[in-house]
């Protein structure tokens, strides 16, 4: 066996990695504060669920686990927009084959510690969280939750997978340079139930993602196996339409009667939901550098924590998994050189997704129900499908293609210009097939400063 590696934290990405460490023969400790989900009844009542796309897929095919991920997966083809009257309209996500898919976080997370608890190699030792790292000494600590044993462990390398508010990440946050930053979006969410109807069927369509686009607020629906569908309404915090003005029965209702009366019938548990569920808030959080001494290293949600509105939290913390797998071949798994050009390379497209992401969510809240952002979407499937090679819409990207992060950003900026321009022509309602579009589209292309191809 292998020297050893201890990962903090057997959320997804911790568990994940784990399973990549495992099968290259290291002997992996994981660490994690809660008790052994799999040792609990139900997933505390509710089922919640995560949007899986192409880099979530590419990792957990790497660690070969895929099929076995993918047989309780839901695929989403599209956006089902909900208008204020209850209309529906369809759009789709990428070419008839895409669509992102709907899994349960908890069962993800479940079957992740299976498999890698099947290496003899690893042992997650549950109820023990970080309290700190000592830099000057090279050692972890960890103190057991219900009988307050401490250990101080060293290890030849370390990943921080402790999520939004690492411990480990608290402690590198006081080493000279470190910079950190967090944002709180003024929304918070909450999650609500649409069960399967009386005769045991979904609700609404299954193959879609559901959106309510309210403007400055929006509720969204994902389907689970069980054929219910998880809710989650973000909202601000304060003002006239915010959780802090929904606090009564009368409140909570009129206020879904108001924005989301197509939805209510289905929701047969809503104030119930409405008022014992939680409501949480949305950080963005940045950091720079990941790595101590190129020996620790903060992974997935611990170094970049992001809004959830382009689907991307988990899929870029298992993109995480997938670069330094194939940097530990690049570099014969020497780590001090896989962690330093992960830290190089990787902060930019984290820095990119995180803003991508703040962007999406005024896409889904206000623009999807806007004539000329659906024009956009007809125009930018149809130059695709003309250029294959040249041109990928932005959501499909970042959705369903491996491009680094910062290379869609910037594409991303450079279609915005396009379209600012192609939207801009006189009869582009009537006539957005002509060859005014497409002199403007290859006049754009030639003129572009970075060339990519799809
Ligand atoms: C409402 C919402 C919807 C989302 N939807 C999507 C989506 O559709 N698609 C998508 O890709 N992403 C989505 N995300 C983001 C996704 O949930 C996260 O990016 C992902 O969970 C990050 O995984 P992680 O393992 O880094 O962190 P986490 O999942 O947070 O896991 C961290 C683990 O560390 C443990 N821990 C914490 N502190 C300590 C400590 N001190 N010591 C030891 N262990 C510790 C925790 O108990 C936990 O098990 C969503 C997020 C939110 C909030």
């Amino acid at each position: 066996m292998k020297e050893r590696i201890i990962i903090s934290g057997a959320g997804l990405v911790g568990s994940l990695w784990a399973v990549f460490l495992a099968k290259r023969g290291y002997k992996v400790d994981v660490y994690e504060r809660r008790p052994d989900m799999r040792t609990l009844a139900g997933d505390g009542g509710r089922s919640i669920n995560l949007a899986m796309s192409t880099r979530g897929w590419k990792a957990l095919e790497k660690a070969g686990i895929k099929e076995e991920i993918m047989a309780d997966a839901i695929a989403m083809k599209g956006r089902m927009m909900h208008s204020l009257d209850g209309r529906l309209t369809f759009q789709a996500y990428g070419e008839e084959r895409q669509a992102i898919y709907s899994v349960s976080r908890a069962g993800l997370n479940r079957k992740l510690m299976d498999i890698a608890e099947q290496f003899d190699n690893v042992d997650f030792h549950f109820d023990f969280p970080c309290t700190g790292y000592d830099t000057r000494k090279g050692e972890i600590h960890f103190q057991h939750s219900k009988t307050g044993e401490k250990k101080s462990l060293a290890a030849s390398y370390i990943f921080g997978a402790d999520g939004a508010f690492s411990a480990l990440r608290g402690s590198l946050q006081k080493t000279p340079r470190f910079n950190y930053s967090q944002y709180y979006l003024e929304h918070g969410y909450k999650e609500l139930t649409i069960p399967a109807t009386a005769s045991g069927e979904f609700a609404m369509d299954k193959d879609s993602l559901h959106i309510w686009p309210r403007g400055h607020f929006m509720l969204i629906a994902l389907p689970n196996p069980d054929k219910s569908f998880t809710c989650t309404l973000f909202l601000p915090f304060e003002g006239t339409e915010s959780f802090g003005n929904l606090q009564s029965d009368i409140q909570i209702m009129d206020f879904f009667q108001n924005h989301f009366a197509d939805a209510i019938g289905m929701m047969p548990t809503l104030l119930e939901d409405f008022k014992n569920n939680p409501t949480s808030s949305l950080v963005t959080i940045k950091c720079n550098p990941w790595t101590w001494e190129n020996k620790v290293l903060l992974i997935g949600d611990a170094s970049h924590a992001i809004v959830p509105f382009y689907g991307q939290g988990m899929n870029s913390g298992f993109e995480d998994c997938t670069l330094l797998d194939e940097l530990a071949d690049r570099h014969q798994e020497n780590w001090e050189k896989v962690i330093l050009e992960f830290n190089q390379t990787r902060i930019k497209d984290a820095n990119a997704i995180s803003d991508l992401a703040i962007r999406n969510f005024r896409e889904m809240r206000d623009l999807v129900g806007d004539p000329m952002f659906l024009l956009r979407k007809k125009i930018a499937a149809w130059l695709h499908e003309k250029y294959p090679n040249d041109f990928l819409p932005l959501y499909s990207m970042v959705t369903f293609s491996h491009v680094p992060y910062s290379t869609a950003l910037n594409e991303g900026k450079a279609q915005d210009l396009l379209f600012e321009e192609i939207l801009a022509l006189e009869n582009i309602q009537e006539d957005w097939k002509s060859d005014q579009v497409i002199r403007i589209f290859e006049k754009w292309l030639e003129d572009k400063p970075t060339k990519t191809t799809f």
